[in-house]
């Protein structure tokens, strides 16, 4: 007969004292380890909507959706699909939102009845081209260009224009009276494309 070895003896012994190492799910909930890389989640309050977490997701768990409305209000959907997504922690390493915008949880109870319960998401408010109306970016996004470049937003008509808005110095109404000057064209929030025509253009 081959005898136990003293590890496992141990290890029946503290069982015998301390009670099993499994939890009694789905009976009594499961706490799992605070080190335990469980599904990533977003943080709309912290998120920017910049789509680096898409771009570096190796399986392609992160997609976006941009929307407008009928009424030219423009948004964003970061979607993130928990059936496909390997917990790597890719997304939450790329964030540029100090590493908040999306973060690994410990939530690792992700059995579902419905495949259309897979996914999550949040919304981030759109700016588009003023000419093209092309989305630009998401206005958090600018106003994080913004804080970090400091004065130099003043170099971009785009950024200042944004920025000025987020304070309330100029409201809609204001940028759209700058519309009527000459030379408004180049003094309005444009995409990369637009930008390059107007600055080109000799009218
Ligand atoms: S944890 Fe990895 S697989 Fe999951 S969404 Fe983030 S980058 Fe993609
Ligand atoms: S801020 Fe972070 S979570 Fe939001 S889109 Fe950018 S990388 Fe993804």
């Amino acid at each position: 007969m081959k005898l136990p070895k003293i590890r496992e003896l141990i290890e029946a012994i503290k069982a015998l004292i301390q009670g099993p190492y499994t939890s009694k799910f789905p009976k009594e909930p499961h706490v799992a380890h605070p080190n335990f890389r469980g599904q990533p989640k977003f943080n709309d309050q912290k998120c920017v909507g910049c789509l680096a977490c898409e771009a570096v997701c190796p399986v392609y768990a992160i997609a976006h959706k941009d929307e407008i409305d009928e009424n030219g209000k423009a948004k964003r959907t970061m979607i993130h699909y928990t059936d496909t997504c390997i917990f790597c922690g890719e997304c939450e390493a790329a964030c540029i939102a100090n590493h908040e915008g999306i973060k690994l949880s410990n939530d690792w109870d992700l059995a579902f009845f419905d495949r259309k319960e897979s996914y999550e998401t949040i919304e981030k408010e759109l700016q588009l081209c003023e000419i093209c109306k092309a989305p630009i970016a998401c206005k958090d996004h600018l106003k994080w260009i913004s804080e970090r470049i400091g004065e130099l937003e003043y170099s971009s008509p785009t950024l200042y224009l944004s920025g000025l808005n987020n304070m309330g110095v100029i409201d809609e109404n204001m940028m759209t009276a700058l519309k009527d000057f000459g030379r408004s064209d180049r003094v309005k929030m444009l995409c990369a494309r637009c930008r390059r025509e107007t600055t080109l253009t000799t009218k």
